[in-house]
């Protein structure tokens, strides 16, 4: 059986981050990367916006503002802080302000799904180059703690030292291993809400502000917003029990590509649940679920001119006059979201939607396209032995699957703390 100093499960921003710094601080240790994927999954593969602001991605309960500006610092030598400008923010915070929601100003890159793509080739191959070996198409299926080795669907590994971090798809397969390895958790929040989809006219702060982060109140905000040649897209996911859901999600392209004058964006609400409620994620999963029976296995799409009428949307909703442009995400179900979606978080996310309307005038025009649902689920939090998100000795849980982040660069930064642990706890045999 082969035998590494550290074992790094999940190829994505968070396993990344640990990789480079291991390598950058001790490159005589031997590192395996694998992944399930021949390549990474996330966001660096989608779309690829990233932000270098604290708090923006980086849970409060994990991260205090000095240290993690130090981290975010270090992400930037591999992820680069090509940063958008951004105008007439003044103005936005003014009408803003006014109306009790906060415009958080951030610093932000945009690569897009195309120029993300070629940095994860160039990451991957700065890797390899360093000696760090790399198995894709390789899926990480149980642990043996007690003989310090994981098992794939290839073979056994054995490890020194262990980082799982197999992102927010990979949360149910983290619930199993924190299960068997008996680490306590608790409930974790869940993000539950609509993508917006709308000509770029109608939303004209994105040429001002590239990805415009609003906070409401009552916990609603606008989250990864595309736009330039901008499509809906949608996730499929098997929720606990082994049913098939969708979530839909937006990307873009970079700057080189044409634009399809259209935007699109998310508007979230955060919920948590207390006792005696269970598990959100399995309230979020089931509403999931709901969609797909209502929609006949697609998610649902509603044009705000029939949502105001408190009207369904049809086949015929999505032609002509005032409704005039295409669903980027196609094969989706006109239906009457407001039948789908629980009235509390309708409420909140549809009274944010019309305070955004008098912010940035527009967007509620008649043929504004609301998809449903947009869920965002992280694994139960793990009670971590210390700082560096070690969960049972020598085990590292990190990235959004963790909880630990919620963003490119917080998933890289977790990955960083992780591997500082590492380092202070590992001996390194030199060479010399
Ligand atoms: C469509 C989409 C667009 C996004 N756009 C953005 C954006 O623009 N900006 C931003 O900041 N964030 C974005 N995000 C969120 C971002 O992807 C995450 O915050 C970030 O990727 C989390 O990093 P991670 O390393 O924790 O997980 P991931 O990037 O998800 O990586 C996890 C990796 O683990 C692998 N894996 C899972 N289970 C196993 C297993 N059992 N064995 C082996 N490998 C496994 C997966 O294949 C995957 O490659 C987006 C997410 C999606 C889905």
């Amino acid at each position: 059986m082969q035998r590494y100093d550290c074992l790094i499960v999940g190829t994505g921003p968070a396993g990344l981050g640990a990789a480079f710094h291991l390598s950058d601080h001790h490159p005589e240790l031997t590192v395996l990367l694998i992944d399930k994927e021949r390549m990474s999954t996330g966001g660096l593969r989608n779309d690829c916006k990233m932000n270098f602001t604290f708090p923006i991605g980086f849970p409060l309960e994990y991260w205090e503002k000095q240290s993690t500006e130090e981290m975010i610092f270090l992400a930037t030598k591999y992820l680069p802080p090509k940063i958008l400008t951004t105008r007439n923010i003044a103005v936005y915070k003014k009408r803003a302000d006014r109306l009790g929601v906060e415009l958080l100003e951030i610093r932000q890159s945009h690569l897009g799904t195309d120029e993300g793509l070629n940095l994860i080739n160039e990451l991957m191959e700065n890797l390899g180059a360093r000696g760090v070996s790399i198995s894709l198409n390789e899926r990480m299926e149980d642990i043996r703690q007690q003989e310090r080795c994981i098992v794939t669907d290839k073979r056994e590994i054995s490890y020194r030292k262990l980082i799982i971090a197999p992102g927010r798809k990979g949360f149910g397969f983290l619930q199993k291993i924190m299960d068997k390895l008996r680490i306590p958790y608790v409930d974790n929040v869940v993000d539950i809400g609509l993508r917006i989809e709308t000509r770029e006219q109608y939303y004209t702060i994105v040429h001002d502000y590239y990805d415009p982060k609003f906070i409401f109140p009552d916990k609603v905000r606008t989250f990864c917003t595309n736009s330039n040649q901008a499509f809906v897209v949608r996730e499929k996911y098997q929720s606990q029990s082994g049913r098939d859901y969708f979530s839909v999600n937006g990307h873009a392209f970079s700057e080189k590509r044409k634009s399809n004058g259209l935007v699109n964006f998310a508007l979230l609400k955060t919920v948590g649940f207390t006792q005696p409620m269970a598990s959100g994620q399995e309230f979020a999963e089931m509403l999931g679920q709901l969609v797909m029976l209502m929609g006949g296995g697609k998610p649902l799409i509603q044009r705000i001119g029939d949502f105001r009428l408190g009207k369904r949307s049809k086949e015929e909703s999505f032609t002509g006059d005032l409704y005039d442009f295409e669903p980027t995400l196609k094969g989706c179900t006109p239906g009457d979201i407001s039948l789908a979606m629980p009235a509390r978080i309708l409420r909140a996310i549809w009274k944010s939607m019309k305070l955004l309307d008098t912010i940035v005038p527009g967007i509620m025009h008649p043929s504004t396209i609301m998809y449903y649902p947009e869920i965002k689920l992280y694994a139960n939090k793990p009670q971590f032995l210390d700082q560096y998100f070690q969960a049972k000795k020598d085990i590292y849980l990190i990235g959004d699957g963790a909880g630990t982040s919620r963003g490119i660069v917080a998933a890289w930064a977790s990955g960083i703390r992780a591997a500082k642990g590492i380092l202070q706890n590992i001996e390194v045999k030199h060479n010399s």
